[in-house]
């Protein structure tokens, strides 16, 4: 069973051409899924139809094994992974992460318990008493990612993470994600129009273009056959 399956996913906005136009993709439990394409292919629309940003004209939107077309963003269980704009400057790294689960009120020792493990994940540890703008954009992504992890998140979707980053920091934090990602093993769709992420970070890659879906294929595969 996939984790994330979209069938036959149509959007309309107006009554122009749609933006998403009978794409079906199926993300496998813990891979790691790029969406590339040019500007205004249809890439955010897609990704924000999985997470429930977006109403969707027709097809089905499969999670796990529940059809989710209706369902809030909320009720889905996703993660989207934010850059360091999403993190609150004012509090700690430690509350950074944990604040999903006091919303959620959970008790102290629960959350103190889901923090830890996950910091020690992101090997954060050491940095629980930080303010975000005192880590460096590396660590910064580890502790979005934690928060999105303490959740227990079926997967995480980024949309674009690194696009206004300099190239430095972007190659880093493109080994960063994939390096977590693996580690963690979860489920990830990932959108970029930067060619190189695409072919460094994905188990596949599905290629969009004008809303259609033009290739799903490994980057080797896409390598090849380009
Ligand atoms: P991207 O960087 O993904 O290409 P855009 O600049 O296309 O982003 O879109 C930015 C925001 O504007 C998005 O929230 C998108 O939904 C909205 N948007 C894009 N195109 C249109 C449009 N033709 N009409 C109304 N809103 C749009
Ligand atoms: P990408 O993420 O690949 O840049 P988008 O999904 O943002 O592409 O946009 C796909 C197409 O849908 C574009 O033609 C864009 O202008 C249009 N679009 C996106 N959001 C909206 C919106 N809210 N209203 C109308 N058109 C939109």
């Amino acid at each position: 069973m996939a984790a994330i399956s979209m069938k036959n996913i149509v959007k309309r906005y107006g009554d122009g051409f749609p933006a998403v136009n009978d794409v079906s993709i199926d993300v496998a439990d813990g891979e790691f899924m790029i969406l590339v394409g040019p500007s205004g292919c249809g890439k955010s629309t897609l990704l924000r139809m999985v997470v429930g940003l977006e109403d969707i004209t027709s097809g089905d939107m499969i999670i796990g094994d529940r059809r989710v077309n209706d369902l809030a963003p909320r009720d889905r269980n996703l993660a989207m992974v934010f850059q360091n704009y999403a993190l609150y400057p004012h509090l700690s790294v430690y509350e950074n992460i944990a604040f999903p689960l006091r919303l959620a009120g959970e008790k102290d020792e629960e959350v103190d318990r889901k923090v830890r493990q996950a910091s020690a994940t992101l090997e954060l540890d050491e940095h629980l008493d930080r303010k975000p703008g005192n880590l460096s954009g590396g660590q910064r992504q580890r502790v979005a990612m934690g928060r999105a992890i303490v959740r227990d998140a079926d997967a995480f979707l980024f949309d674009e993470p690194l696009s206004n980053l300099d190239a430095k920091l972007r190659g880093q934090m493109r080994t960063e994600i994939a390096r977590l990602q693996k580690r963690l093993g979860i489920t990830t769709i990932y959108v970029t129009h930067d060619q190189t992420e695409a072919m460094t970070l994905g188990d596949r890659v599905a290629v969009l273009k004008r809303g259609v879906l033009q290739q799903l294929a490994s980057p080797r595969e896409l390598y090849e056959n380009p």
